[in-house]
C-alpha cells in the first residue's frame, strides 16, 4: 500500500471527524505498511496510540476499505518509551536546585512551583464522558511534552469552578518532573504577578526573565486572573511566545474560553487559542457517581469501620450536581461525623448531616426560572425573551434576564446566548455590560434587579 493511500484516508477522515480532531489525533500518526491484511500505523507516543485505537480505528478501517484495501487488521505502534528509555537520565529543577552551593548555577535557585497537592495525579483522576477529552489532552502533554510532532501547544484547559482543572494540572505536573525529568513550573497566575511584581521591585527582571524561559514546561492555572493587568498580561505574553517559539510546552487553564476572557489583549487571546483548547463539562450522574465511589474507597482504607452503602453515594451523586468540590465535601463530613458516632450511615443520617449542603444544591436557579420570573415581572411571556423581537419593551427585560443567568448561574456566555434562541455570545456580553451600566446609573433598573435576585434566591 502506498502513502498516496494513507493520504487519501486521510482526507476521508478529516471530513468525518472535523479538522481540531484530525490535527491533534490523526495527523501525528505516520503509515507503518501493510503485510497479509495488517496495516500498521506508528504513533508517536504510546498514549496516543492507544487512544487512537480505541476510538477512530473503526473510521480508519473504514476509509482504508473505502480506498479500496481489503484490510482486516490494524495494528498500532509507538516508538517512543523505548527512545526515552534510552537517554540519560535529564537533570531536574529540584536536583539542581539542591546542587552543592559554591556551582553557582544559572539554575541554582529552586523554581518558583507552587506546591502540587499530592493526591491529585492521574490515578485519582476519575474518566468519564464529560472530562475525557480534556484528561486525554492532560494524558498526551504528560507523556509528549516538548514533543514537536504533537499538535497540543499550548493546551488550554477549561471548565467552571471545582470540576478538575487543577488537579489535571498537578496531574500533568507531577508526572513530567517524576517520571519524564523536565523542569516544570506550574503557578496560578495571580502567583505570576506577584512574582513578577517582586522582580520589578527589586529590579531583578532579568532573572525573573531567564528562569521562566529556562523551564522545560510552563503551567499557569486561572489565567482569567490576569485580565485587566496590563503589565502583567504584557509579560505573561512575552514569556509565553519565548517559550512556545523554542517548542517548549505550555499549558494553561482558566474559568471560560479564550474567547469570552473580558480584557485581555486580543493578540494574547488569539495565541491562547493556537493549540488545543478544551473544556471540562459539568459532571453527568455517572461520573459524579464514579468519584464518589473512589473517594469513598480512599476515605474506607483510612476509617474501615466507616460503611457507605451505594443508595447513599447515589443519593448525593443526585443531589449534588454542579461542583465537585462540594461533593467531596460532603462526603468528607460524612465520614467524619459518622466514624465517632458509630452510626450507620443511611439516606436520613446523610439529609441531617449535609442539610445545608443539600438546601443549597437544591436552591439552583435554572435559566428557565430566570426567564419566568423575570417575564412575569415585565409582563411578557418567555417566548418573547427567546424570540427574535427587538423592540425596547422586550429587549431591555431579555437583557436584564441575561444579566441575572450570568450573575446568577455558573453558566458560560455561549450557554446562555443559546438557551436564549440560540443567540451569540457577543450578545449576552453585551447585555450583561449593559446592565452593569444601567444598574448604577438608573435607580429603576437597580430597583427591578434587586427585587428580582431576591425573588430567585427565595
Ligand atoms: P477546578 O480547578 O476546576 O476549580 P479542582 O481541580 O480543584 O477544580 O477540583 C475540585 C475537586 O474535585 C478536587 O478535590 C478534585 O480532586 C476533585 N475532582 C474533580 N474532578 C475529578 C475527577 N474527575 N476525579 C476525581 N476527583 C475530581
Ligand atoms: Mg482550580
Amino acid at each position: 500500500m502506498s502513502e498516496a493511500i494513507w493520504s487519501e484516508v486521510c482526507n476521508g477522515l478529516e471530513r468525518e471527524i472535523g479538522k481540531e480532531a484530525f490535527r491533534h489525533w490523526i495527523a501525528p500518526l505516520t503509515f507503518g505498511g501493510e503485510r497479509g491484511g495488517v496495516v500498521e500505523i506508528q504513533a508517536p507516543t504510546r498514549f496516543l496510540g492507544q487512544w487512537v485505537e480505541r476510538h477512530y480505528a473503526r473510521d480508519i478501517l473504514t476509509h482504508l476499505r473505502k480506498a479500496g484495501r481489503n484490510v482486516s487488521e490494524l495494528r498500532f505502534t509507538w516508538t517512543r518509551e523505548r527512545a526515552e528509555s534510552a537517554l540519560p537520565a535529564s537533570s531536574t529543577g529540584r536536583e539542581d536546585a539542591a546542587s552543592p552551593a559554591g556551582t553557582a548555577s544559572r539554575y541554582a535557585r529552586p523554581l518558583p512551583t507552587a506546591t502540587l497537592k499530592p493526591q491529585f495525579t492521574f490515578e485519582t483522576f476519575v474518566v468519564g464522558k464529560p472530562n475525557m477529552m480534556a484528561h486525554a489532552a492532560a494524558r498526551q502533554v504528560a507523556e509528549a511534552a516538548g514533543d514537536n510532532s504533537v499538535v497540543c501547544n499550548p493546551l488550554f484547559l477549561y471548565s467552571g469552578v471545582g470540576l478538575g482543572k487543577t488537579h489535571l494540572m498537578h496531574a500533568i505536573a507531577w508526572e513530567l518532573t517524576r517520571n519524564r525529568g523536565k523542569r516544570v513550573i506550574y503557578l496560578s497566575a495571580e502567583q505570576f504577578m506577584y512574582r513578577f511584581v517582586q522582580a520589578l521591585r527589586s529590579r531583578d527582571m532579568l532573572a525573573f526573565k531567564e528562569m521562566f524561559r529556562s523551564v522545560d514546561v510552563l503551567m499557569v492555572d486561572d489565567v482569567q486572573f490576569i485580565a485587566g493587568k496590563d503589565s502583567t498580561q504584557e509579560e505573561f505574553f512575552h514569556t509565553f511566545n519565548a517559550l512556545i517559539d523554542q517548542g517548549k510546552q505550555v499549558v494553561i487553564s482558566a474559568d471560560r474560553a479564550p474567547g469570552e476572557i473580558d480584557g485581555i489583549e486580543e493578540r494574547i487571546r488569539s495565541r491562547l487559542q493556537w493549540g488545543l483548547v478544551v473544556d471540562i463539562h459539568p459532571a453527568d450522574f455517572e461520573l459524579r457517581l464514579g468519584i464518589l465511589q473512589s473517594k469513598a474507597e480512599a476515605h474506607r482504607a483510612r476509617n474501615p469501620e466507616v460503611k457507605i452503602p451505594e443508595e447513599v453515594l447515589e443519593f448525593l451523586a443526585r443531589k449534588i450536581t454542579d461542583n465537585i468540590r462540594v461533593l467531596e465535601g460532603a462526603l468528607t463530613r460524612l465520614v467524619s461525623f459518622a466514624a465517632p458516632l458509630g452510626t450507620p450511615v443511611t439516606i436520613d443520617f446523610a439529609r441531617q448531616c449535609l442539610a445545608d449542603i443539600l438546601r443549597a444544591a437544591d436552591h439552583k436557579i435554572t435559566l428557565e426560572e430566570i426567564m419566568r420570573k423575570v417575564g412575569e415581572h415585565y409582563g411578557l411571556r418567555i417566548s418573547d425573551l427567546v424570540g427574535p423581537r427587538r423592540s425596547r419593551a422586550i429587549a431591555r427585560p431579555r437583557q436584564v434576564a441575561m444579566y441575572l443567568a450570568k450573575a446568577m448561574t455558573s453558566k458560560s456566555l455561549p450557554d446562555i446566548g443559546r438557551a436564549f434562541g440560540g443567540r451569540d455570545h457577543t450578545t449576552v456580553l453585551h447585555a450583561v455590560r449593559r446592565i452593569e451600566a444601567l444598574r448604577a446609573a438608573d435607580a429603576r433598573i437597580a430597583d427591578d434587579l434587586e427585587y428580582l435576585r431576591r425573588q430567585l434566591e427565595s
